[in-house]
Parts: structure tokens; C-alpha cells; sequence
């Protein structure tokens, strides 16, 4: 990426200067971010901008960040990939000083974190939100090269939705895309439903006898009657969806032959398979001793401070954060809350008190749009929804057709409105 001058001069200035001035401060530390996703990148937009007297590293192995939220939409032909690609380099103008480095190791004894490159970085507190790695060979033979044949598309870092997009492209009109779908818990609850739906919705538009089956490892899931709702009326004939409890678990995957094979034995072959595998948190989490059996990350819920690692603040999808679900708006509600504990540790006050947000849209058609919103507080041992808080749009039955229009298309917009916010808030 090149830099002009003057953001050459901006980002410089600030990795020499800030430092410095921050250091003579009271509340002054230096807090080193790893992960520059949603809750990192989120948190280091929030330091910089709030706490002056924090010196702020954000370090991220890529150089680009090409969001997942929006990625469903790139599947349907609605956005580029290049539109739901960010870089670094106005966080740097803002004074971060951002590492393009893959971390290899951390030592909570000595607070410091190494970078590949071998060198060793020193922190007061440590902020780390790396994601999630996918769970490979969970599903009988889904590892990373069946993952070729089979995308994924869910971890961009890993596998760029493009793949996926060109395989629905290559496929058939009247072919069949065949979708996995995990148990919980994993990244971003309505994700698949939302997939389902733009997938559905290009299907309809360019290959209009093609079918979807959705195979799931549960029976339930986010908003369920809303996009049921929709596919039935936006979409009758194309999808299918089927829950564990009508074998829709699927065990085991045969990418020579592009077959599925479900828990009960039956064997379903795809033109397209993508396949969504269970998850975990990400490595660099697993290897600091960040996590627990489950293979995610327990915080304590009033700071989001590790609850097994002492000056680690651990935020997003890593973490154990039910009922929050794992999203991106979660991420960031994470990142600017931890980031006020930490800003009053280093000036020896108590943690402000948490209320943490979210709101999960889903584009399910065109002009189409739904959502679900939670408020949460901490409880005694993990974080609870503040009774009352909570919302989903409303069904379809329950308006009239005007009234649904009208809200739908409201919604869509919403969403949209949220994604250009939330990016211009990380990397703007
Ligand atoms: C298809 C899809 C649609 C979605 N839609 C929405 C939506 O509409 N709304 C919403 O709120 N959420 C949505 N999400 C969920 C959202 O993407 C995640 O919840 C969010 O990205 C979590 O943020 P994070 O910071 O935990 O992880 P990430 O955003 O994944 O960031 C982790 C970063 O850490 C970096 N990293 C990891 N390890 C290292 C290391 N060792 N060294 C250096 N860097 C490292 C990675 O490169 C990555 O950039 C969607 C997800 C999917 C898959």
C-alpha cells in the first residue's frame, strides 16, 4: 500500500511523538491490541480517540480486512469484494501504531507479545480479539483441502467468499447448492440464514430451476419464523431447510464425489457445497492459555478481563460471551467497554459499569431487511439480557402489506446504514 506524504508524515509523527507526550500522562500505558477485525480495530478507533494518554499498537497479520459481515451480499452480486475491503492506514494517520506482523507467541509473565519477524513487543495490557479458527476434521473429512472443492467462505482471513461466488457462477441452471450448517455456538448466529437467503435470491434472478438444501445440526435457530417467513414467500420451491432432527447433521463429506452424508446415513450430492464447520477460538488465543475446555475464551463479564489469564482483555468471537451472540456489533461494544476498564486500571480507578450492546440485521431480498437487538449487563457469572430490553422485527402476518413493505425496505436501509458506520468507525 502506498502512502501519501502527507499520511506518511501523520502515521510517523505519531508512532515517535505520541508515545512520549502519552507517556508523561497519568493513566498512561502502553496497550498493544492484537487482531485488527471488528473488536480490534474497534478498540484501537476507541483508544485513540478517547484516551489520549494510551499509546495504542494495533497489530494485524494482513494488510487488508475484508469484513464478513456484507460477505453474503458479494454471493448475490449486490457488492464487490473490494467494497467490503478495508486498510490500515487511516488508523495509523489517527496515531495507532499498526504492525502488519502475525503474532507468534505471548508472555503474560514479562508482558510482552513476539511477532514473526522475532521481535518482542512490551504492554501494559494486552487486548486481544483474533476470531475464530475453523474446527478442522470435525466433520469427516473437512480439512483445509477439501475446503478448496468445499468453501467455507466464513473466515475472510482464511478463504475469500470470491471462491464460493465463482462456483454459484460455474453451477448449472438447475443444479443443486448444498449447504452444511453447524450446532452452536459460532460466528454470527444469523449468517447462514442471511447465506441461505442471498444465495436464494441470485438463484431465483440468474438460474431460476435450481434448488437449495440446507442441512443443519440443529433444529432452531436466529430468527427463525422471519426468514422462513421470507423464504416461502420470496423464494417458494428454491429452499429447503432441513433441522437435526430431520437428519439434517451432517457427520461426514466426500469432496471427489461432492457428497454430504448425513447422520442417519443419507448421502446428498451438491454442484455447490459449502460447507460452514464447527469453530473454536482462534490459535493465537489457544496457545496464550486463554481457553477453556470448550475451546473458547471465559471473560469475566463486568471488564471482559480473561477469566483464566490476569492483564489480558479478551474481545469478540473468542470469547464466551452468551447471550451475547457472536457478532461483529458485539465485538465492538466489547472493544470500547474493555478499553474503558483498561484506560481506568492504568489511572487506578474502578471499571465503569457495563452495558454492552448489539444488533444483528439480516438482508433476506431485495429491499428486505430484519433484525434482532439485545442490551446486556453482567450477572454474577457470565452476562445476562436486561429483561425488557430485547427486540425482533415484527412477522410478516402482523402488518398489513403495505405496512411490510414499508418496514422491510426501512430495515434494509438500517443495515446499510449500520455496515457504512460501523467500517467508517474502524478504518475511517
Ligand atoms: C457470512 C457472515 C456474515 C456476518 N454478518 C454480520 C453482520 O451482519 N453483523 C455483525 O455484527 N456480524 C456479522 N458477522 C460476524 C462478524 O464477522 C464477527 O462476529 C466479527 O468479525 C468478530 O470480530 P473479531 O474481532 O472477534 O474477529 P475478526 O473480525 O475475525 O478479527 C480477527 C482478526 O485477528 C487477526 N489475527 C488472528 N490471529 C492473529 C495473529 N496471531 N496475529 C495477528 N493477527 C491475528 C485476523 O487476521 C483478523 O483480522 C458475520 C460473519 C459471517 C461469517
Amino acid at each position: 500500500m502506498t502512502l501519501s506524504r502527507r499520511t506518511f508524515l501523520a502515521a510517523a509523527s505519531a508512532a515517535l511523538v505520541v508515545p512520549r507526550i502519552a507517556l508523561a500522562q497519568p493513566g498512561a500505558g502502553r496497550v498493544v491490541i492484537i487482531g485488527g477485525g471488528f473488536g480490534g480495530a474497534s478498540a484501537a478507533r476507541f483508544a485513540r480517540d478517547h484516551f489520549p494518554a494510551l499509546d495504542v499498537t494495533l497489530i494485524e497479520r494482513s494488510r487488508t480486512f475484508t469484513t464478513c459481515p456484507y460477505g453474503n451480499l458479494v454471493l448475490a452480486g449486490r457488492r464487490t469484494i473490494e467494497s467490503i475491503t478495508f486498510g490500515y492506514d487511516r488508523l495509523a494517520a489517527r496515531g495507532v501504531r499498526v504492525l502488519n506482523q502475525s503474532v507468534t507467541a505471548v508472555d503474560p509473565a514479562a508482558k510482552r507479545v513476539r511477532l514473526a519477524d522475532g521481535t518482542e513487543v512490551p504492554y501494559d495490557r494486552l487486548v486481544m480479539s483474533p476470531g475464530i479458527d475453523l474446527r478442522w476434521g470435525a466433520i469427516e473429512g473437512y480439512d483445509e483441502a477439501a475446503s478448496a472443492r468445499m468453501p467455507h467462505g466464513w473466515s475472510p482471513s482464511l478463504q475469500p467468499i470470491t471462491l464460493l461466488r465463482r462456483q454459484l457462477e460455474e453451477m448449472p441452471d438447475g443444479g443443486t447448492f448444498v449447504m452444511a450448517i453447524p450446532d452452536n455456538p459460532f460466528r454470527c448466529p444469523p449468517g447462514p440464514y442471511e447465506r441461505i437467503s442471498m444465495v436464494a435470491e441470485y438463484l431465483k434472478r440468474a438460474k431460476p430451476r435450481s434448488k437449495l438444501i440446507a442441512l443443519d445440526a440443529k433444529n432452531g435457530f436466529s430468527k427463525q419464523p422471519l426468514f422462513q417467513d421470507a423464504w416461502e414467500e420470496l423464494y417458494p420451491g428454491i429452499v429447503e431447510w432441513r433441522g437435526a432432527s430431520s437428519d439434517g447433521r451432517v457427520m461426514r463429506v466426500h469432496p471427489a464425489t461432492m457428497e454430504v452424508e448425513t447422520e442417519f446415513g443419507e448421502k446428498l450430492k451438491g454442484d455447490v457445497v459449502n460447507v460452514i464447520p464447527p469453530q473454536m477460538a482462534a490459535r493465537i488465543a489457544r496457545d496464550a492459555g486463554l481457553v477453556n475446555q470448550s475451546g473458547w475464551c471465559p471473560v469475566k463479564p463486568a471488564t471482559f478481563e480473561s477469566a483464566q489469564v490476569d492483564g489480558i482483555w479478551v474481545l469478540g468471537d473468542a470469547t464466551i460471551a452468551a447471550p451475547m451472540p457472536k457478532s461483529g456489533f458485539a465485538a465492538s461494544s466489547h472493544a470500547k467497554h474493555a478499553i474503558a476498564c483498561i484506560a481506568a486500571s492504568l489511572a487506578g480507578r474502578a471499571p465503569p459499569p457495563a452495558t454492552l450492546f448489539n444488533t444483528c440485521y439480516s438482508h433476506v431480498g431485495p429491499d428486505y431487511g430484519i433484525s434482532i437487538v439485545g442490551v446486556y449487563r453482567p450477572g454474577p457469572t457470565s452476562l445476562v439480557e436486561v429483561e425488557g430490553s430485547g427486540g425482533i422485527s415484527p412477522r410478516n402476518a402482523t402488518m398489513t402489506p403495505e405496512r411490510r413493505q414499508q418496514h422491510r425496505q426501512l430495515e434494509a436501509l438500517y443495515a446499510d446504514g449500520w455496515y457504512a458506520s460501523i467500517t467508517n468507525e474502524m478504518f475511517g
